[in-house]
């Protein structure tokens, strides 16, 4: 669909997992679908999944199916099993790609090409929601939704990231001491991390990393934080060794484990990268030969500063960017 100014409508699917349809109940994304009432709505009490479908195929869907339930699990929420989310998803993306293609935007009065010109048309975001329903109701409401990746995403992975660290308030142990912050699960309540986003952009930044209070690497926003070092040596040979090892912060600092590093992390081993897991701090991101912010639509956007910091070198943050994405573009 496009409107008079040539701005494509963007195209959202809505499948709600429903027992009385088998493969789940299409609704329509421009009628309202939710009760006021519904906790989700009205505490950000439920629990979310983001993850990119690509020629209709959900890239690590089992990853993603296995944190949602557990997430779910930490917030007592009793959700569908697995195969009804697999049956919606069928639906939804199936639905998604029956639909007419986005005509591209107008042309800019610079003779850019417009937003839908950058966003390939066989890729599709996929959400998966759960709340806990309405107050007294019977219970979690739960639905996928198909929709165009933005396109700002896939820019910043080619230009790269300008960052700010950000304390985030608790101690890195937190997580273990007080699990009702839910820490380790993906929740609907993302306030913080939105404001933490609006206030960076505020001083010009692009993304965050937050730090603990025990001065702690911890995560972005919406994403893992990952950095390289490369360490070379005498072979004993006359040659010359270079060790490449990935570095992600401790899972259990009371972050959210990614499923994209996870991913990253075994094709990378495999590779013959050696893998770490912090404790980190901050000078080791800016020691590092590349840090990246990683995740399941964006996927691996390079840091070229961190508080005005250069991270490595330009031609060091692209050979290694490169060769990280050829690596997960093998991951299933
Ligand atoms: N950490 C946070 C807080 C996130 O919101 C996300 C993704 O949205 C991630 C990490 C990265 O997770 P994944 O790689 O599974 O997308």
């Amino acid at each position: 669909m496009t409107s008079a100014a040539g701005v494509s409508a963007p195209v959202t699917v809505l499948v709600f997992l429903d027992p009385a349809f088998e493969d789940g109940r299409l609704a329509d994304a421009s009628k309202p679908q939710l009760m006021a009432t519904d906790q989700g709505a009205t505490r950000g009490d439920g629990v979310f999944e983001s993850l990119l479908a690509v020629g209709g195929q959900p890239r690590k869907l089992q990853a993603h199916l296995d944190r949602l339930a557990g997430s779910a699990r930490l917030l007592e929420l009793d959700i569908p099993v697995e195969d009804v989310w697999r049956r919606a998803i069928g639906t939804a993306l199936s639905e998604y790609r029956g639909r007419p293609a986005p005509v591209p935007d107008a042309l800019d009065p610079d003779g850019h090409a417009g937003d839908s010109a950058d966003t390939p048309a066989d890729e599709a975001v996929i959400k998966l929601f759960a709340t806990r329903g309405v107050e007294g109701g019977d219970g979690p409401i739960c639905w996928v939704q198909a929709s165009r990746p933005s396109p700002a995403g896939r820019r910043q992975r080619e230009t790269g990231l300008d960052v700010i660290l950000l304390e985030r308030g608790y101690d890195s142990e937190v997580g273990e001491r007080a699990p009702w912050l839910l820490l380790g699960a993906k929740t609907l309540s993302y306030a913080v991390n939105m404001a933490a986003l609006r206030y960076a952009h505020r001083q010009g930044a692009d993304d965050v990393i937050f730090t603990s209070a025990d001065g702690r690497v911890l995560e972005g926003p919406t994403s893992t934080v990952l950095l390289a070092h490369l360490e070379t040596s005498d072979d004993g040979a006359g040659g010359v060794r270079t060790v490449r090892r990935l570095i992600t912060p401790q899972q259990d600092s009371g972050i959210l484990p990614g499923t994209s590093q996870g991913a990253l992390f075994t094709a990378a081993k495999a590779a013959g990268w050696e893998l770490g897991y912090g404790p980190l701090e901050p000078q080791d991101l800016l020691d590092a030969d590349a840090v990246w912010l990683i995740s399941s639509i964006r996927l691996l956007a390079p840091v070229n500063h961190i508080d005005g910091h250069e991270i490595g070198t330009r031609e060091r943050r692209a050979q290694l960017t490169a060769e990280l994405n050829a690596l997960y573009a093998t991951i299933g």
